[in-house]
């Protein structure tokens, strides 16, 4: 275990994508050597409820490594959440990140679980023994009218039986450390690990601005502005400014780092072979 932590995202492959493309990835995974690997879910009612589950089996047995399994709420009701966490079960996860997720056009959502805290609850209730996860926001859910209310519904996330936070991925430290003490001060104790995702390309940067919200800072805006067209050097400066991000966060003491690996492991590998010895092991 690391101390901070470092844990690492991955997603199952596109549908049009062979499932065994995630071997790839994990096989360059592998010398990062996470404290876990989580891995998301799909949205909306028609993706395939047992995705999460098998590459979370194939993380834990084949690879060895801890597996958290992301799971959202709105398209799900007590059954499906029931076969989820027994499939979860089976493959032997650490833990379960608790989400609710996002709407999709069309689908109608079950309407059992409507917040992220409804579904830690169930969780909690029927299956007390796992450890649930769920997700934080250092400049305000995209929904919430500010960050004080969005805090005070992550403080009943928590009460309903989350313990580890893992933030959306922001690229001014400063929001974290804001958000970090508004949530200490409304009482939020358990760990809060922050999710660094480098920047790859204007296209990633403009897609998690229109998608979460994300501020970009004038220091990544002067990066796309002089590397936007030229993908090999700004993914370069990418992998420098998020590994200036950690250096960062962990000087300050951080609980954690969550990689946004966006599949890529050649990005993972770089941004950990300039912050690994930052990280300390420990039993
Ligand atoms: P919630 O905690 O329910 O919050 C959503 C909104 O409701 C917020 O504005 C909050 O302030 C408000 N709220 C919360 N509780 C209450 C309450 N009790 N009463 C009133 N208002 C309330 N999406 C996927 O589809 N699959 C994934 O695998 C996935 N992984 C993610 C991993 C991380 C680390 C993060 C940060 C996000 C992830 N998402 C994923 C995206 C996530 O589903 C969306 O951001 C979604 O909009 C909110 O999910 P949540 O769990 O934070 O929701």
């Amino acid at each position: 275990m690391h101390s901070p932590i470092f844990s690492l995202e991955v997603f199952p492959p596109k549908s049009h994508a062979p499932v065994g493309t995630i071997y790839d990835t994990l096989d360059g995974l592998e010398e990062v050597n996470p404290d876990f690997i989580s891995v998301t879910y799909g949205h909306g009612a028609l993706h395939d409820r047992t995705l999460t589950a098998r590459i979370a089996h194939t993380i834990r047995h084949d690879y060895q490594i801890p597996v958290v399994a992301h799971l959202t709420a709105l398209y799900s009701d007590e059954r499906t959440v029931d076969e989820a966490l027994g499939m979860f079960h089976k493959a032997g996860v650490s833990g379960v990140l608790a989400l609710r997720g996002d709407p999709v056009d069309g689908n109608e959502p079950c309407g059992v679980f409507a917040h992220a805290s409804d579904l830690a609850a169930y969780i909690h209730k029927t299956d007390p023994g796992m450890k649930i996860f769920g997700a934080c926001y250092p400049e305000c859910h995209m929904e919430a009218s500010c960050l004080e209310v969005d805090v005070d519904n992550l403080k009943r996330k928590v009460d309903a039986g989350v313990t580890h936070l893992i933030t959306q991925l922001f690229y001014d430290n400063a929001d974290f450390y804001r958000f970090l003490d508004l949530a200490r001060a409304k009482g939020i104790d358990v760990p809060i690990e922050a999710g660094i995702m480098p920047v790859r390309s204007a296209k990633s940067v403009n897609n998690m601005t229109k998608r979460n919200g994300s501020k970009v800072p004038s220091a990544v805006e002067a990066l796309v502005e002089r590397w936007g067209d030229d993908p090999q050097s700004l993914c370069q400066a990418g992998i420098v400014y998020a590994s200036e991000q950690v250096c960062d966060l962990v000087a300050h003491g951080v609980d954690g780092v969550h990689l946004y690996t966006m599949n890529r492991p050649a990005l993972a590998r770089r941004i950990w072979a300039n912050v690994e010895h930052l990280f300390t092991v420990s039993d």
